[in-house]
């Protein structure tokens, strides 16, 4: 295929451009040929006049297009406010068609059922070309309706959009069609030697702190984490509500999970409420990250993934990329992520608002990204040249450096995962207890407490029984062989009653004092807790020591009835007493 390239001024240069095309298919084989306008001039006549003047000069070749915010020449930004990509298709069997539809009732059913009657009747269809004015649709709806398309379809495209980022005004357009301000056209392309590989690659990255989404409603996103979204921008970023909070978050978009792909939303807008205005639908229960742009990080990312592009040796680059990415990198750098491309083959494309690219049968809309799209007519030749993206960008900058935002991003990730590390091991001894690994005083009433309320209910039916220890003499333990062997004394106790425990269901373990313990059965009789409590009581009893001798422990044991845990506690510790004035290491069930 061949492609040539328009900037419109005025007519006597077209004319002269489409004498050179005209000339060119005399000399070669030339037959389908679409022409791509990309417009940034929003005057309806201006682009109507070109349409019609396409109409008479080239009545046999295709057309379709839309409104944009920039358009891409030789893979940088160009000022020419319409472009004209013609391409003139060299194989016999490559075919092209056209369908536009106007969104009637922001109802997109219609419109992809009779996109997907038109591939099955088409079968040499292999990739759909998109461009629809996004701007009050939910595209998500689209997207989910686009995924029961023939899997072997590629899909992509750019959002129709405004030179003004603010105004929500676009066009699309097509040959034999209306100019809408409110539809979709469709390229369709294929032909058995018509190939075409798309990706998208966005060069932000996530940072690690996932939030939760736990309160959206289309694309008003109102909570992460249960707290008004704005505040992670707040707290974390220091961006506030004000005329620049697009601009300021533009560097910092967030990264929504999605079916295991990433894909980058922006936030237009914050509201007073603390909400914030999304570029496009958010879903309940996903996670987000923020992402952090950052130019070198971006370009290494272009390096590393721009490769395939090359490896696919097109002969055809497209790029639809982001408003939001020019208004980051700014108009004297934007071109810099993409001029690469147009060392491997002509590049060119627009800015837009949405772009779309079809991955594993997946459509997906993304916001911040850059969908490249290669073209080829034939296999590729197996002598040709490929170009190498990283060592051609390298060439053109000096930077091999790591990025000092990267050098930052880790020490914030690393610090961060220094304090996730130390606040699990708090939340951990805030319930445990040191010397035993038991439960603590707290954890083990806490944990009583809920069961008794459960019963209490009837979420949970049968029976609640407590047993409490204590050993007997221990000041003795302490006071002939030292407080070390004491504490030794404590964690034999600690361990025969993990062991005679670990097949018993619902049980508890807890540390209630200096040598006293509890043991929650939350589904035990009194029967059934008093022959548990026996059995502790002997394997204790069993236990040898490096320089004490063996030790008893005396036990209570009570049933819960219906009643409070002070009651419970005291009928339990009534019980030990009577185990202890009853002449110690026995059980005694009250
Ligand atoms: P009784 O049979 O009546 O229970 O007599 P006892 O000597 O065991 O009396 P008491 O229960 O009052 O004694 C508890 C002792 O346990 C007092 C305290 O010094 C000791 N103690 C408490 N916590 C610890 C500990 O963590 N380690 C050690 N080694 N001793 C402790
Ligand atoms: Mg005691
Ligand atoms: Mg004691």
């Amino acid at each position: 295929m061949k492609q040539f390239k328009i900037l419109y001024r005025d007519d006597d240069g077209l004319l002269e451009n489409l004498a050179e095309i005209r000339q060119w298919k005399e000399t070669h084989a030339g037959y389908t040929t679409v022409f791509r306008i990309y417009s940034d001039d929003m005057e309806r006549e201006h682009i109507r006049h070109i349409c019609e003047f396409l109409d008479h000069e080239m009545p046999d070749a295709l057309y379709l297009g839309c409104t944009t915010n920039a358009n891409i020449t030789d893979g940088a930004l160009t000022n020419t406010r319409i472009i004209l990509l013609c391409t003139v298709f060299e194989c016999e069997t490559t075919k092209a068609k056209i369908l536009q539809f106007p969104f009637l009732e922001d109802d997109v059913a219609h419109d992809v059922a009779e996109l997907k009657k038109c591939c099955e009747e088409n079968p040499w269809v292999n990739a759909v070309e998109m461009h629809a004015t996004i701007m009050d649709m939910s595209m998500m709806e689209f997207c989910n309706k686009m995924s029961g398309l023939r899997e072997d379809i590629q899909v992509f495209g750019g959002g129709a959009f405004n030179p003004d980022m603010d105004d929500e005004t676009a066009f699309v357009f097509s040959k034999g069609n209306e100019i809408l301000g409110h539809g979709i056209v469709f390229l369709l392309l294929g032909g058995e030697d018509f190939h075409t590989y798309s990706t998208f690659i966005s060069g932000w990255k996530p940072l690690k702190r996932k939030f939760k989404v736990t309160k959206a409603d289309r694309e008003i996103l109102y909570e992460l984490d249960g707290k008004p979204a704005l505040d992670i921008y707040r707290r974390f970023l220091n961006i506030n509500r004000n005329e620049k909070f697009f601009s300021n978050t533009l560097e910092f978009p967030l990264f929504v999970e999605h079916d295991g792909i990433d894909i980058l939303r922006c936030p237009l807008a914050a509201n007073e409420d603390g909400s914030l205005v999304m570029s496009s639908d958010m879903q309940e229960g996903t996670n987000v990250r923020l992402a952090y742009g950052d130019p070198e990080t971006i370009l290494a990312s272009i390096r590393e993934d721009g490769q395939r592009i090359a490896d696919f040796m097109p002969e055809v680059i497209q790029t639809f990329s982001c408003a939001a990415r020019r208004a980051f990198w700014g108009d004297e750098n934007i071109s810099d992520e993409t001029v690469i491309f147009n060392k491997v083959a002509p590049t060119a494309g627009f800015y837009t608002h949405g772009e779309f690219v079809r991955i594993n049968g997946d459509m997906l809309n993304f916001n911040v990204t850059l969908v490249i799209v290669a073209m080829r007519e034939g296999d590729e030749p197996a002598s040709g040249k490929r170009v190498n993206i990283a060592q051609e960008q390298l060439e053109n900058s000096e930077r091999e450096r790591i990025p000092i935002i990267r050098r930052f991003v880790s020490f914030i990730e690393a610090s961060t995962a220094d304090l996730e590390e130390m606040n699990k091991k708090l939340a951990m001894s805030s319930v445990t207890d040191g010397l035993t690994r038991l439960n603590n005083r707290a954890e083990i009433e806490r944990k009583i407490h809920s069961t008794l309320d459960r019963y209490r209910n009837f979420e949970i039916r049968g029976h609640m029984s407590l047993i409490m220890l204590d050993i007997d003499n221990f000041k003795k333990v302490n006071d002939i062989y030292g407080h070390k062997e004491g504490d030794h004394v404590i964690q034999a106790l600690a361990d025969v009653l993990r062991d005679t425990t670990a097949d018993v269901d619902s049980c508890s373990l807890g540390r209630w004092g200096g040598e006293e313990f509890m043991v929650l059965l939350a589904d035990s009789d009194l029967d059934e807790a008093e022959a548990l409590a026996e059995k502790i009581r002997l394997a204790f009893a069993a236990v040898s020591y490096e320089t004490a001798p063996c030790q008893t422990v005396s036990i209570g044991v009570t049933q819960a009835g219906d009643e409070n845990a002070d009651m419970l506690y005291s009928r339990v510790d009534k019980a030990l007493y009577m185990a202890k004035a009853a002449g110690k290491n026995r059980v005694v069930r009250l």
